[in-house]
C-alpha cells in the first residue's frame, strides 16, 4: 500500500472539510438573510461534500491510513453574495486541479481504485463549479434584479 496515495486522499479530505464548513456557513447566513432559494442549493452541495469526505475516509481506512479531521483552509464569513460565489468558484477550481493531479499520481502508484475515486469526485466538483459559475455570472450581469429571484423559500 502506498503512503503517497494515503497522503493524497487525506489532502483531498482536508479540502472537502474546508468545503463543508464554507458551504454550511454560507447556507446558514443566506437562510438568515432570506435568500432561501440559494441557501437550499448550497446546503445540497455541502451534503455532497460530506459524502466525498466519507468516501475518502473509507478508502484511507481500507489502505490502513488514518483519516484526517483537519480542514486545509479558512474562509471569510459575512460576505456579500458576489464575493461568496467568487470564493466558491475558486474552491471548486482548486479541487478540480488537485483531484486531476491526484488521479494521475494514483495511476503512477498503480492504485486504480483510488484513481477511480478521484475521477468520481472530479465529475461532481465540475458540476458544482458549473452551478457556482452560472449563478455568479447572472449576479454579475443582472445584479439586484437577479438576486431578488433567490430570496424566499
Ligand atoms: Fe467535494
Ligand atoms: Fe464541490
Amino acid at each position: 500500500m502506498s503512503q503517497k496515495v494515503i497522503d493524497l486522499l487525506n489532502e483531498a479530505r482536508s479540502r472537502e472539510l474546508t468545503a463543508i464548513s464554507q458551504y454550511m456557513s454560507q447556507h446558514y447566513e443566506l437562510e438568515d438573510r432570506d435568500f432561501g432559494k440559494l441557501a437550499s442549493k448550497i446546503k445540497e452541495i455541502a451534503i455532497a461534500e460530506m459524502k466525498h469526505a466519507e468516501k475518502l475516509a473509507e478508502r484511507i481506512l481500507f489502505l490502513h491510513g488514518e483519516p484526517t479531521s483537519k480542514p486545509d483552509a479558512t474562509f471569510k464569513k459575512g460576505q456579500e453574495i458576489p464575493q461568496m460565489l467568487a470564493m466558491d468558484v475558486a474552491l471548486e477550481q482548486q479541487a478540480i486541479q488537485i483531484y486531476n493531479e491526484a488521479a494521475v499520481a494514483c495511476s503512477a502508484e498503480k492504485d486504480q481504485k483510488s484513481k477511480g475515486l478521484f475521477e468520481e469526485l472530479l465529475g461532481e466538483e465540475e458540476g458544482h463549479l458549473d452551478f457556482f459559475e452560472n449563478i455568479k455570472n447572472h449576479a454579475d450581469k443582472l445584479g439586484a434584479a437577479y438576486l431578488a429571484t433567490l430570496t424566499g423559500k
